[in-house]
């Protein structure tokens, strides 16, 4: 085993400019989400590439998920290869979408430049780059003849960035990422060649809305200020809940720092005139205001309490404020994950990091959630880790690039962790 290592990473070395430019090509196909674009040739590029090399492929789209039109399909592909005899399967999945570029670029965010040993572009580090690595790895893996029990499969999904809905969430539900298709899963995002991501924070989105009565301007007395009314719910958030949840802290390994804590952002506020006003203002009243709140949790915290402390201090204003009115819409939820950190596939991976670096692997969770979250609750497939090159601090910023050598390094622990997780259970 360990002579067939040197060899494939010798391959895996040689494979080095086959990399960069596969990540280069799924970089120029801008997958922008939303709305969602060009999923199909992103997809179609990965299951050709895939299909050339053995794989047998196939192609889902997302019918009826958020967002999906025929203008806009939910094209994923999966592509799977049998080994020469019954065994366990190990899975890659990276999500094609991006978030848009966005401004402060000073390279082509779809050129996918490569320049000191660096490839620039809107979504080399989250994910194109992994998703080239891992199907890369993979393919050094046939080519160098090795001999090995169950399947591999590789697949790209959409949506990732929206929420997974139509990617998957939707191939979870069809048995995608589940007993016995399915036994381990390495999700290639971004979080740092040396660490092993073992799961995320939980998140509750929410829209809460204060109401009030127009009335003219000019005499505000005869109204009722939606605006001051979310004024003395911001004040609470500000003196009650903010110093609250600076205080509570998780035994999860998050990263950075500061994400070892529960945290609130304020998403967004709006009350009153539209948004980018700039003319002579009608004389009103604010009869509603409204603000987007972004929680992520910590799996110390059950969601109930989360949703329970917002929804106390609206129900205390209502009593002890003249006038208080509110509602609460959920936008979207989804708890915290972890697998264990013996679990297999974060044995295997870990080992190889060390191998490779000559120091233990960092074992750390995501501050935000990512796709583990669908294959845990759906798929309930608890053997999941994201394992990925990249520096998870340029994920959605301008000139993100992903580095070359990050790339290589990544593909030989992919590589090395699936022989292991293939043929210690076969
Ligand atoms: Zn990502």
């Amino acid at each position: 085993m360990r002579f067939a290592l040197e060899s494939l990473f010798k391959r895996i070395d040689d494979l080095r400019d086959d990399v960069v430019s596969l990540t280069q090509d799924l970089v120029r196909i801008p997958t922008v989400n939303p709305p969602g674009d060009a999923y199909t040739p992103c997809a179609e590029l990965m299951g050709e590439r895939l299909r050339k090399a053995g794989f047998d492929v196939v192609y889902e789209r997302g019918v009826g998920t958020p967002g999906d039109s025929d203008k806009h399909p939910r094209t994923n592909i999966v592509a799977r290869i049998q080994g020469s005899r019954p065994g366990p399967c190990v899975h890659f999945n990276g999500h094609i979408d991006v978030v848009e570029p966005g401004e402060g670029w000073t390279k082509d965010p779809y050129g996918a430049e490569l320049e000191d040993g660096k490839i620039y572009g809107r979504g080399t580090c989250d994910m194109k780059g992994g998703i080239a690595s891992a199907m890369v790895a993979v393919e050094a893996i046939l080519q160098e003849g090795l001999d090995f029990p169950g399947a591999i499969e590789i697949s790209g999904t959409v949506d990732e960035e929206t929420g997974g809905y139509g990617g998957v969430a939707y191939l979870a539900e069809k048995g995608f990422f589940s007993r016995p298709r399915v036994d381990h899963v390495i999700i290639p995002e971004p979080l740092n060649v040396d660490r092993v991501c073992i799961g995320h924070r939980g998140v509750w989105w929410a829209e809460v809305k204060t109401h009030g009565h127009i009335a003219h301007g000019s005499m505000p007395f005869l109204g009722d200020c939606a605006v001051r009314h979310m004024g003395a719910f911001l004040n609470a958030l500000e003196t009650e809940l903010y110093p609250a949840l600076e205080n509570r802290h998780t035994e999860m390994p998050v990263v950075p720092e500061g994400a070892k804590q529960s945290t609130l952002n304020i998403a967004s506020m709006h009350g009153g005139l539209p948004d980018n006003f700039n003319g002579l203002p009608s004389s009103l009243v604010p009869d509603l205001c409204s603000m987007i709140l972004d929680r992520r949790f910590l799996i110390e915290e059950p969601l109930d309490q989360v949703k329970g402390e917002i929804l106390a201090i609206l129900d205390r204003l209502t009593k002890t404020r003249d006038g208080f009115r509110y509602d609460v819409r959920d936008i979207m939820e989804f708890e915290p994950t972890l697998t264990d950190e013996n679990a297999p596939v974060v044995r295997a991976v870990a080992e190889e990091i060390e191998r490779q670096f000559g120091r233990p692997a960092e074992t750390i969770c995501s501050p935000g959630t990512y796709d583990q979250k669908h294959i845990f609750r759906i798929g309930q497939l608890k053997d999941c880790i994201a394992y990925g090159p990249g520096i998870l601090d340029l994920a959605h910023q301008p000139d993100e690039y992903i580095e070359v050598d990050a790339m290589v390094t990544s593909m030989k622990v992919m590589a090395s962790a699936t022989l292991k997780l293939l043929n210690e259970n076969a």
